[in-house]
């Protein structure tokens, strides 16, 4: 199945178009199945120095928000399921820049999927990534835009071990065949190592962990079907699972 489960749409602010532009646009290329996941603080429309009147304000006003974008993605899924399947994701941030994080008391488990980001690098406030994910409460859980390996090896962590309990929590990983302008048509050089590395392709299939394609487009004219199309075609060609 060919499946995009990274896009950005107004919501993210780094992101151009509608929802609905961009599920027309998959539709036309050939995605069979297309995940929105905007930002959590795109959709929450949180921004530095933003002030609510209490905690419990806040909370209020973010579930409100979730709620609109989670109930605009749905009526899309359902207005277009003829042609596509729509699942609505959210993207979750491990660095704090002031306005980013998650707050602890927001629940997000209504998504279809959630991805979290960034919880590799140094400045993560996330140690866990796998309790965070459990956190979320998300049927599938996604890490996206990420080297795998390199992180398991820069944790001293066991392969095996940890896509085990990968595979017990529902994690996915993502690859990422982003090229656009918003990236500076940059690569990611972990996808071309993993179609190379056959011993952690091993290890994936052994472990039964699923994985995902995202193309991570924030504009319509930057999409290039081809990429996601061909990623997908790659795995299915391995036999290594995909998320559907
Ligand atoms: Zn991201
Ligand atoms: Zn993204």
């Amino acid at each position: 199945m060919i499946q995009d489960l990274h896009s950005h749409t107004y919501y993210s602010y780094c992101g151009k178009d509608s929802p609905e532009a961009v599920i027309k646009n998959a539709i036309t290329c050939g995605i069979e199945l297309m995940g929105i996941s905007d930002h959590y603080y795109g959709v929450v429309m949180n921004r530095p120095g933003v002030a609510y009147e209490s905690d419990e304000h806040r909370v209020i006003t973010h579930n409100n928000a979730l709620k609109r974008y989670f109930e605009h993605i749905k009526t899309l899924a359902d207005k277009y399921k003829d042609y596509i399947e729509v699942w609505c994701g959210i993207e979750i941030t491990a660095i704090d820049k002031g306005f980013t994080l998650l707050p602890d008391c927001v629940d997000v488990s209504m998504f279809d999927y959630c991805l979290i980001e960034n919880f590799q690098y140094r400045e993560s406030v996330i140690d866990d990534v796998l309790a965070f994910a459990k956190r979320c409460g998300c049927e599938r859980v996604g890490l996206a835009h990420m080297d795998l390996p390199a992180y398991i090896l820069s944790k001293g962590l066991d392969t095996d071990t940890f896509l085990e309990n990968m595979k017990k929590q529902n994690v996915f990983w993502e690859l990422n065949v982003n090229y656009d302008s918003k990236h500076n048509y940059r690569e990611h050089q972990y996808v071309k190592d993993f179609f190379e590395n056959t011993a952690f392709i091993d290890a994936v299939k052994k472990s039964g962990i699923k994985m995902s394609v995202g193309f991570d487009g924030h504009v319509l004219e930057d999409y290039d079907a081809d990429r996601v199309i061909n990623a997908c075609h790659k795995l299915e060609k391995l036999s290594v699972p995909m998320i559907k």
